[in-house]
């Protein structure tokens, strides 16, 4: 749920430069407004399409991953919530035999799960229950047939997108080994919409990387290979233990801009065709058109964006790619950009490219951050939902941040997208104050 933990807040921890020198980053540790880790499933769910994420919490977790994706489900579920309630306290025991009767019932219903992940959370009961045990417990069980895991969707330890992190650091050690005499690989790792997985791997192939992967992949029996000879590209800025459990097994990051915008997408790209070794006019002839058309779509819309003001709030780290596209591609000015985590090594191109002097701030003082948007007067605000009613009825525009991570922004034939997502709170403000109303107006 979205849910304000209460911590005390402390006046502005610290003020210090961030990778490109200059940029002030205001630290903060206070009150703050996020979706838990749970929220991944939504999309987790999605990508790995024989994998079931079994919640391990409470009547609230339920409600939480019901009301966030009920509206998405089409067929059978691949999620649901174990209930470990109040009769579960009388002992540890108990709580036990309780999960594994749930997924005894659920794993005999559904064959076609090949993967179960068990989800923690953060009622007391669930986090004095070992999911790790349990998780071997029922492999043993089921193996071969199905492979248990587990991770921490809990609000105490995640936010929002770190969710996927645990997700796949917890996946990381099945990965099979890639064997140190085979050919170099390419993994591009997070999750991203088929429809641009498939766009990028067209584009590696094209310029003639085809030993490429991605992670997670699309069925649990299709884990790629890691090991010392494969390179990975972050396709989203949220994974730094992901990266750090790859590493441990050998991979080596290919740093890189992360592909939001023609900017972006070309840089990200482009660090993989160096790291390939691919010659500088054979990638620019295997991008230019798509990169052409996507900079056209974009160059129609940004002019509803260009001289706007913006403000971020921390929620999905997302910000910095995201800012640095409104700023150098939009011609937005960035008011603040606000990060749950600021992960200096993985973002050091991005905060290279921002404008110098932009002001970033890590972690979360609401009360604070929302008197320093106030004062800042943006024309648009990108936030959670549990911010952007309030602010919305204050009179200002606000974009959730959630939407950016549910929709497929990356890449080239993206980018407009991504405008238009920017354009449309905006557009939609300006009709709700027009002195007639239309019929019909669009979220
Ligand atoms: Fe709420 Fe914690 Fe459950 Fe998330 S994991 S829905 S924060 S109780």
């Amino acid at each position: 749920m979205n849910k304000p933990i209460p911590l005390q807040a402390i006046p502005i921890a610290t003020v210090e430069a961030a990778g490109c020198g200059e940029t002030p980053v205001i630290r903060e540790r206070g009150q703050r407004e996020v979706f838990c880790g749970l929220t991944g499933i939504i999309w987790l769910h999605r990508k790995i399409q024989d994998a079931f994420f079994l919640v391990v919490g409470s009547r609230t977790c339920a409600h939480l991953i019901q009301s966030a994706a009920g509206v998405m489900i089409f067929a059978e579920p691949r999620f649901a919530t174990a209930i470990i309630d109040d009769r579960d306290l009388a002992g540890l025991a108990d709580a036990n035999e309780e999960l594994d009767r749930v997924v005894n019932r659920l794993l005999e219903r559904r064959p076609d799960i090949k993967m179960l992940f068990l989800v923690g959370s953060c009622p007391s009961e669930v986090i004095k229950l070992d999911l790790s045990r349990a998780a071997e417990r029922l492999t043993r069980q089921f193996a071969p047939r199905v492979a248990v895991l587990n991770y921490s969707g809990s609000g105490i330890e995640t936010t929002f997108t770190q969710g996927e992190d645990a997700c796949l650091t917890a996946l990381v050690p099945s990965l099979p080994v890639l064997p140190a005499t085979a050919p170099a690989e390419l993994l591009i790792v997070g999750t991203l919409a088929d429809i641009v997985e498939d766009q990028f791997l067209r584009l590696f192939k094209a310029m003639g990387i085809d030993r490429v992967a991605a992670f997670p992949p699309r069925r649990s029996t299709a884990l790629p290979a890691v090991g010392p000879n494969t390179r990975f590209l972050l396709a989203q800025p949220f994974l730094g233990e992901t990266a750090r459990a790859l590493e441990s097994r050998g991979a080596t990051r290919i740093a890189a801009p992360f592909p939001l915008g023609i900017e972006g997408t070309t840089l990200w790209l482009k660090a993989a065709a160096d790291a390939w070794g691919i010659d500088p006019s054979c990638f620019e002839q295997t991008i230019a058109s798509a990169r052409d058309r996507g900079q056209q779509a974009v160059d129609r819309q940004k002019s509803h964006l260009e001289g706007k003001t913006i403000f971020f709030f921390p929620d999905s780290q997302l910000e910095v790619p995201l800012a640095r596209f409104l700023s150098r591609e939009c011609g937005m000015t960035l008011a603040e950009v606000g990060s749950p985590y600021l992960h200096k090594q993985h973002l050091s191109e991005e905060l290279a490219l921002l404008p110098a002097g932009t002001q970033l701030s890590e972690g979360q003082d609401v009360e604070r951050q929302l008197d320093r948007c106030r004062d800042a007067q943006p024309d648009m605000v990108v936030c959670g939902l549990g911010l952007a009613n309030p602010l919305e009825s204050e009179g200002i525009t606000t974009k959730w941040s959630i939407e950016l991570v549910f929709s497929p922004i990356q890449g080239f034939d993206q980018a407009a997208d991504l405008v238009e997502l920017f354009t449309r709170p905006l557009r939609r403000r300006a009709l709700l104050q027009a002195p007639s109303l239309p019929t019909e107006v669009t979220s």
